[in-house]
C-alpha cells in the first residue's frame, strides 16, 4: 500500500533506539524526511547513518533532551513545521507511591505530558493551515491497563491521554489526527532495563524473569519493534484521516478484555 508520504517531513522524538527509531525507520521506508533525536550523540548519529543509508530519505539528528525547553527549540529549529509528529521520551521509573515527592511526579509530568503538548501547540497551527497533520504520541499499554508500580506513568500518560482526547475531535476537520500508540511488552533496551529490574527485586534471574513472562503472554514472544514501527507509520499516512482519537493498543493480545 502507497502511504502517500513521500516527500513529507516528520519530527520522531527519542528515536535514537527502541520504538522511537523503529517509527523512523518505517516513516522513512515511506520516503518520509526526518527529524530524528536522542540525549547521546554517539547513538543518535548511528540510527542517522543507518536509516539514511537504508532509505535514501533525509536525516537530521538533534542530540538534545525533548523534555527540556533547549531541547525542544532544537529540535523546532531544524524543523519547525512538520507534516508529522511523533511525542515519545524515557519513561519514568518505577516504584512505590509513597516514595515519590513532588519533583518526581513533576518531571514524569514534564516528560510524558508536557513535552508532548508543547511540541504538539509549536506544531499544529501549521498542520492546520495546510490541511494535512498526522500526530502519534507513543505512550504505554499502561494507560488502558494500569501496572501499579509505573503509578508515575499512568498518571502522567493517562493525563496527556485525556487532553488529546478532545483537542483530536476539534482539528479533525481541518485532516489532522492524533491518535496514541499504546505498547506492551516490545524487545527494546527498556524492557530488558525492566526485566532485570524486576529479576533483581525476586533474587532470580533475568533468564527466569523473561521466561515467566513470556509463558504468561498468550503470543508468547514480545513484540518486534519494527511491528510498532509499521502500525506508526500507517496512522500517518494519507488513508488514516478517519482514524482520531483513539488509543491503539499494540500488546499481542496480552490485555486480557473484549474490547
Ligand atoms: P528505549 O529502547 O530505552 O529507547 C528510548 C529512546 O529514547 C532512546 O533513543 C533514548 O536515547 C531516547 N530518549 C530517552 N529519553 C529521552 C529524552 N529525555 N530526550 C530525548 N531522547 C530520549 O525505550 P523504548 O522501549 O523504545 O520505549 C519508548 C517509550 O515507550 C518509553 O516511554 C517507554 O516507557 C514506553 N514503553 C515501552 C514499552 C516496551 O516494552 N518497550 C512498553 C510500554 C511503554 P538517549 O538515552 O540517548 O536519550
Amino acid at each position: 500500500m502507497d502511504l502517500g508520504l513521500k516527500g513529507k517531513t516528520a519530527i520522531v522524538c527519542a528515536s535514537s533506539k527502541g520504538l522511537g527509531k523503529a517509527c523512523a525507520m518505517a516513516l522513512a521506508q515511506e520516503g518520509v524526511n526526518l527529524v530524528i533525536n536522542g540525549r547521546s550523540p554517539g547513538p543518535l548519529e548511528v540510527t542517522a547513518e543507518e536509516i539514511q543509508k537504508a532509505t535514501g530519505v533525509q536525516v537530521t539528528p538533534i542530540a538534545c533532551d525533548i523534555t527540556s525547553d533547549e531541547g525542544r527549540a532544537a529540535v523546532l529549529d531544524a524543523c519547525s513545521t512538520p507534516d508529522i509528529l511523533v511525542n515519545n521520551a524515557g519513561g519514568p521509573p518505577p516504584g512505590d507511591f509513597r516514595d515519590w515527592d513532588k519533583e518526581a511526579w513533576h518531571a514524569a509530568i514534564d516528560a510524558n505530558m508536557l513535552t508532548p503538548i508543547f511540541l504538539i501547540k509549536s506544531v499544529i497551527d501549521h498542520m492546520i493551515d495546510q490541511r494535512f497533520g498526522r500526530i502519534v504520541n507513543i505512550t504505554s499499554s499502561a494507560v488502558k491497563a494500569p501496572i501499579s508500580i509505573l503509578g508515575l506513568s499512568n498518571g502522567a500518560r493517562s493525563g496527556l491521554t485525556g487532553f488529546v482526547a478532545g483537542l483530536a475531535r476539534d482539528v479533525v476537520q481541518h485532516n489532522v489526527t492524533i491518535n496514541g500508540l499504546l505498547p506492551g511488552p516490545f524487545e527494546t533496551d527498556r524492557l530488558s532495563s525492566n526485566i532485570a529490574a524486576a529479576a533483581a527485586k525476586k533474587g532470580i534471574s533475568a533468564e527466569d524473569e523473561a521466561t515467566s513472562r513470556l509463558t504468561s503472554h498468550p503470543a508468547r514472544r514480545f513484540g518486534d519493534p519494527d511491528e510498532f514501527g509499521a502500525t506508526c507509520a500507517f496512522l500517518c499516512g494519507d488513508k488514516s484521516g478517519y482514524i482520531n482519537g483513539q488509543n491503539i493498543l499494540i500488546d499481542g493480545g496480552g490485555f486480557p478484555g473484549t474490547l
